[in-house]
């Protein structure tokens, strides 16, 4: 990849053993794709421990924590009060296959904060979440085409694996080998934040389509919030079609505010998205997701209705047990801290890049953020994937890895938020601070060479 690893003076010697036998028995010895550094080069750090703003890796050398789990970890780390709740829920058992109160008192809690949100099924993971979700959409619409946006990402759900095409309204082709062209054929893929292709796509095939699933602010192209009036105009162009409206809110649900990107823009003079998915904050860390939305369209559900969807640890006592305090702990007072720590990594990252000669755009959507390193100081927004896509990839793996170096775990992508949580203290922030000009540097260089 871009960056030869070698040039930073540091080496990770007991992750290249585990990552040696981990590669004998799992696919590029990792779990999940993103975990593996291909973006970046290198040797992925294996963690041993994780506490409050940290991780400790197998080395014993600690760094601050930017990836937060790819969002859960809201509180940080190990949080006091979360860790005595999965304490005291473990010791009542795992998994139990009937229903229990614990189930019952996260649905309250996510149903108590997100105003349209009526009822909503737990699952296990977004994945399983949005799958549900378009399922239920078609279901209830009797329809068979969803759309969605390039550049969202709503897990690796066979249809909405297919993120190619641009321009207008495109018949999709699958993203990835496994994906038969019948799956992804009733997938549209539309540009985000790009009102006229949607209404385009409606025009043509409007009685077909069965839902919209958009992320309710994209995050998993770098941070790409909807351009004021999109959501509006999603919700009115689905409504004048009968079609369904999900917000993906797994990335932004309880993250933006308690109530998630909802709570942030919403209500909206058109009307409330009709699905809602949610993962990452409320679990706690642990396996928890849901959906959720109107009660006449999750009526549709088994053993209501006739939409099946089951999960043998759907609302596992343990996994809802991290959620609810997790969320229980999500104060005002947390959600104040975030955008503090956001705020001030943000500006000091754009500092040290601009300062660096470093062309690059900082986007938020509430206390989310990424740093886009663009092709020239003329682009001053990203709003879609095209967008994204022109980064110079070499220099942000040249920063990354001065980050990692010097102490600090950023997402290893440059397509990725960077989570911040309500337990980076000064102390951590002031670290993150302290190293971000020697990687604006970094990133320099690199652009000087390949320029
Ligand atoms: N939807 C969004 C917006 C996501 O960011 C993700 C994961 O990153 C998913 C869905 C899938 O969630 P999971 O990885 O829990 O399956």
């Amino acid at each position: 990849m871009p960056i030869d690893p070698t040039e930073y003076p540091y080496d990770a010697p007991a992750s290249e053993a585990l990552l040696a036998r981990a590669r004998a028995v799992t696919p590029g010895g990792v779990n999940s794709p993103v975990r593996a550094f291909r973006a970046v080069g290198g040797t992925p750090r294996f963690t041993a421990s994780a506490r409050g703003p940290y991780l400790t890796d197998v080395d014993g050398r600690e760094y601050v924590d930017l990836i937060g789990s790819w969002g859960p970890m809201i509180l940080g780390h190990a949080h006091p009060a979360v860790l005595e709740a999965v304490r005291e829920a473990a010791t009542h058992g795992f998994s139990y296959g009937t229903p229990s109160e614990n189930e019952v008192a996260l649905a309250e809690a996510i149903v108590g904060r997100v105003g349209p949100v009526e009822q909503v099924r737990l699952v296990s993971s977004g994945t399983e979440a949005t799958m549900s979700a378009i399922r239920l959409a078609r279901g209830f619409t009797g329809r068979s085409k969803v759309v969605k946006f390039a550049g969202c990402y709503h897990g690796h759900v066979d249809s909405l694996l297919a993120a190619a095409g641009s321009g207008l309204a495109t018949f999709a082709l699958p993203d990835t080998q496994g994906v038969t062209g019948a799956s992804a054929a009733d997938t549209i893929v539309l540009p985000y934040n790009d009102v006229a292709a949607l209404e385009a796509a409606f025009a043509e095939a409007g009685d077909q389509i069965a839902c919209v699933i958009t992320e309710a602010a994209a995050g998993n192209m770098g941070v790409v919030p909807p351009r004021p009036g999109f959501t509006e105009a999603l919700r009115r162009i689905t409504t004048a079609h009968g079609a369904l409206l999900v917000s993906d809110e797994v990335m932004t649900g309880f993250r933006c505010s308690a109530a998630g990107w909802y709570g942030l823009e919403g209500p909206y003079d058109a009307g409330a998205p009709d699905l809602f998915t949610f993962g990452k904050v409320m679990g706690g860390g642990f396996p928890a997701a849901a959906f959720g939305g109107r009660a006449d369209v999750m009526a549709m559900l088994a053993p209501e209705g006739p939409v099946y969807q089951a999960g043998t640890l759907s609302g596992n006592p343990v996994a809802t047990a991290a959620g609810r305090a997790t969320l229980e702990h999500c104060t005002p007072e947390v959600y104040q801290r975030l955008e503090t720590v956001a705020a001030t990594i943000s500006a000091a990252a754009s500092q040290a890049l601009g300062e660096a000669g470093v062309p690059h755009v900082v986007q938020y959507a509430g206390s989310m953020f990424s740093v886009f390193f663009t092709e020239g100081d003329d682009v001053t927004e990203v709003h879609d994937y095209d967008g994204a896509r022109a980064q110079r990839l070499p220099a942000f793996a040249a920063f990354f890895h001065s980050m990692l170096a010097q102490g600090v775990h950023l997402p290893p992508s440059a397509f990725e938020a960077w989570f911040v949580s309500a337990a980076h203290d000064d102390t951590a922030v002031e670290r993150v601070l302290a190293a971000l000009p020697r990687a604006a540097r970094a990133a320099a260089a690199v652009e000087a060479v390949t320029a």
